[in-house]
């Protein structure tokens, strides 16, 4: 084919209840294992940001519907994706890969700033960067950040891992048997066949900046094979 103006650069989302193998905290072997998925495309060239959830710690909405109020509860989901990031760091140094992890808090002592610019240095360099406090705004979903952290770093596709579910059903697969996955879909589809890919926000920002998504499971291999570009899941673009 043509020659690539520049190696393939992917922001990769990766969901914090995974994180947790399905309970609070952190499941060192899967974070480990996600690690080492993330190391081999590195290795050969591909330029990897990471968005972590922090799901397996505290969801703002959920806490908010117990009497905390929201903001307050947000910061603390935000708070539980540095955690998880710092977890990402240290598994991906032990696999050779330089990382910087950067908040949307300051938090110095732990992460760099949110610098945009540095960040696509770091890319460039090979270096895996995190970006983790989401936006630093509470009402926001690490769905959206994933989506707004590709298209500041001019990424080419932002890929979302999900948890428990492979891609997009015409139906959602654990209610209804005769559901399948659809392998390609535009973003003006998904809309009309009321499919639900993403929470609004962050399906609005793929779709008005026109952003590939793919959106795809965790079952072993997945990561990488996503990183790689290979097909897997259901790509998402504009039409
Ligand atoms: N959060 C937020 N602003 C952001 C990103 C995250 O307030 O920009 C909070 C929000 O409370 C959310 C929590 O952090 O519930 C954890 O993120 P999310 O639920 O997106 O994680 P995931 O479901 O991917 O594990």
């Amino acid at each position: 084919g043509a020659p690539q103006a520049r190696p393939r650069r992917v922001l990769l989302k990766l969901s914090g209840e995974t994180f947790g193998g399905g309970a609070t905290g952190v499941d060192p072997d899967v974070v480990n294992r996600v690690a080492s998925e993330i190391a081999g495309p590195v290795a050969e060239g591909v330029q990897v940001s990471v968005v972590v959830g922090g799901g397996n710690f505290f969801r703002g909405a959920e806490l908010s519907q117990r009497g905390m109020d929201r903001s307050r509860a947000d910061y603390m989901g935000m708070l539980g994706t540095v955690m998880n990031s710092l977890a990402l760091q240290d598994f991906l140094e032990q696999h050779g890969v330089e990382t910087r992890v950067q908040s949307a808090i300051t938090m110095g002592q732990v992460a760099e700033p949110y610098v945009p610019r540095r960040a696509i240095r770091h890319l460039e360099k090979g270096r895996v960067v995190i970006f983790g406090a989401g936006a630093g705004l509470p009402f926001f979903s690490t769905d959206t950040v994933a989506a707004q952290r590709a298209l500041e770093t001019r990424s080419d596709v932002v890929l979302m891992a999900k948890n428990g579910v492979d891609g997009v059903y015409t139906a959602d697969p654990r209610l209804d048997p005769t559901a399948t996955r659809i392998e390609h879909l535009t973003y003006a589809d998904a809309l009309a066949r009321g499919l639900k890919v993403l929470d609004a926000t962050a399906f609005s920002l793929c779709m008005d900046n026109r952003l590939p998504m793919v959106v795809f499971g965790m079952e072993d291999g997945d990561v990488a094979a996503a990183l790689r570009g290979e097909r897997i899941g259901t790509l998402v673009e504009a039409g």
